[in-house]
């Protein structure tokens, strides 16, 4: 018989959601909106869907979901044919965004059996009001779906459970490596952000740290997750006096509070067993054993005006397991192309920056080399009065920098001719064009010469006779076409030529 794994959904143990005050009630009446701080999303961070009722529905006239600060690359896209309603449910398991855990997707199925898609959730004041994205036909039939008091059931879906899971272990990672930091290295959280999926989120911090000191953050708080600790939410009343008055006594986040425009009137602290107790709205698993492991993937030194802080770049759970299928996709992937094992990528990697540096350099010098020869040869046959001293030279060359190449033989012919015993008068014009031409390849040119103003009308008579685009100052004028330098383009040039030479 096949050996065979069996896995058991993951429950939130009944001791998770501890409501410590004796007066505070979860509201029961199906027309009367949960607040945020006790949604079904925060009692249960692992319920995936929940049937409930709805409150309200109205057509949303915001043009598209209130981005809350974000950038506006992270702002929900809004489809040109779709509208907007704001439901608000008596509960959810969506949560809102907050905390700086980014918002829920979900879906909201009403008793037509029909499937709507909530692209947002968002907290006003102190209720979650889910966004729902409806087909502009649809309006009618939905405002009728939504009507209050109607029976929907709530979900995650396959996509938003994948999401939350995220969400949730990056978020639960967060507060742990912030109680790290702060009662181990005495290091407090100044912000963090849950960057998008896969990249590392991270905590800024007010210095930067030794390798030491990451390493033994990283050692500590996996320690922490081999042993599991538990985590758990208390919930009471909330009073904002009272909370500022209790700093930093109460945990983590305790002498800021809840937003200002917070109004749900609900206390939350998140608990993780002797480690830390912090105020949030999050969807914290219920053991850190849920994160994995955990890693500190780099830190980066932010330089503001005033101050120096730094980021500190960490992953678990789901999004560690992507970053190290890409890191090591992308070592495989270069180590066949350096025709190498993994492990020796960083040395071969090394030994062709090395080589590169030394071809480099040896480019550069015989390109210096040809350049004296070629501007030997030009000089040469200027000295002997060849074509007046008006010649053309033009040239195959693949470089990207064909221009400076020509530039190089510009100079060398400078001093060539400076060095000539009575300095002729010459007129240089060096064109270069790929080894394989197209209608899109790029000419360059060069003209050099001994009177401005024939340097000029030839740079004016490339420009009018081959749509050359350039410009210059003084003896030197550079310039390009496009196109496939043929026959007849030197013809043309050599006609420009011509008209110079004659006067
Ligand atoms: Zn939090």
């Amino acid at each position: 018989m096949a050996a065979s794994v069996l896995l058991l959904p993951a429950l939130t143990p009944p001791t998770y959601h501890r409501i410590v005050s004796p007066t505070l009630h979860i509201p029961t009446d199906p027309q009367v909106s949960v607040p945020v701080g006790l949604l079904a999303c925060q009692r249960d961070p692992l319920l995936r869907e929940l049937a409930t009722t709805v409150v309200s529905c109205t057509v949303s006239q915001a043009p598209a979901v209130p981005s809350n600060g974000r950038k506006s690359k992270e702002k929900t896209p809004m489809p040109p044919a779709e509208t907007l309603l704001e439901v608000i449910l008596h509960d959810t398991v969506l949560f809102p965004e907050g905390g700086g855990q980014p918002s829920d997707v979900g879906l909201l199925t009403t008793s037509d059996k029909r499937v709507w898609k909530v692209i947002e959730i968002k907290r006003h004041g102190g209720h979650a009001v889910h966004y729902v994205s409806v087909p502009k036909e649809d309006v009618e039939a939905a405002l009728q779906a939504f009507h209050s008091g109607a029976e929907v059931v709530a979900s995650l879906g396959e996509e938003g459970y994948k999401k939350r899971l995220d969400h949730s272990c990056m978020h639960t990672s967060q507060h742990l490596l912030s109680a790290v930091l702060e009662t181990r290295l005495k290091l407090p959280t100044l912000s963090w952000s849950l960057s998008t999926w896969p990249n590392p989120a991270y905590v800024e911090i007010p210095r930067n740290m030794t390798l030491e000191e990451i390493a033994f953050a990283q050692e500590a708080a996996n320690g922490l997750v081999f042993e599991g600790r538990n985590v758990h939410v208390e919930v009471e009343e909330f009073d904002r006096d009272k909370i500022i008055e209790a700093k930093i006594a109460e945990g983590r986040g305790a002498e800021k509070g809840p937003p200002v425009d917070y109004t749900g009137g609900v206390k939350r602290t998140v608990i993780i067993d002797g480690v830390d107790r912090s105020l949030c709205c999050g969807t914290h698993f219920p053991t850190i054993h849920n994160l994995q492991l955990f890693i500190i993937s780099h830190l980066d030194s932010v330089a503001r005006s005033s101050t120096t802080s730094a980021r500190l770049y960490f992953l678990a759970g789901p999004r560690l397991i992507e970053y190290v299928m890409t890191t090591h996709g992308r070592l495989t992937t270069a180590a066949a192309t350096l025709s190498c094992g993994a492990p020796l990528v960083p040395e071969r990697v090394e030994q062709i920056v090395e080589e590169r540096k030394r071809m480099t350099k040896r480019v550069d010098d015989v390109e210096a080399e040809l350049a004296a020869v070629i501007a030997k040869q030009l000089a040469a046959a200027v000295t002997d009065g060849q074509d007046d001293g008006v010649l053309h030279l033009h040239r195959t060359d693949d470089s990207v920098n064909a221009l400076g190449f020509l530039s190089s033989i510009a100079t060398a012919l400078a001093s060539e001719i400076a060095s000539a015993p009575s300095p002729p008068s010459f007129l240089i014009l060096l064109s270069s064009s790929p080894s394989v031409q197209t209608s899109t390849s790029t000419n360059v040119m060069m003209i050099f010469g001994s009177d401005e103003q024939k340097v000029k009308a030839v740079g004016e008579g490339l420009k009018g006779k081959l749509a050359a685009k350039g410009g210059g100052k003084g003896s030197r004028w550079s310039g390009k076409s496009s196109g496939v330098w043929s026959a007849a383009r030197g013809t043309v040039v050599a006609g420009i030529l011509a008209d110079i030479r004659g006067q």
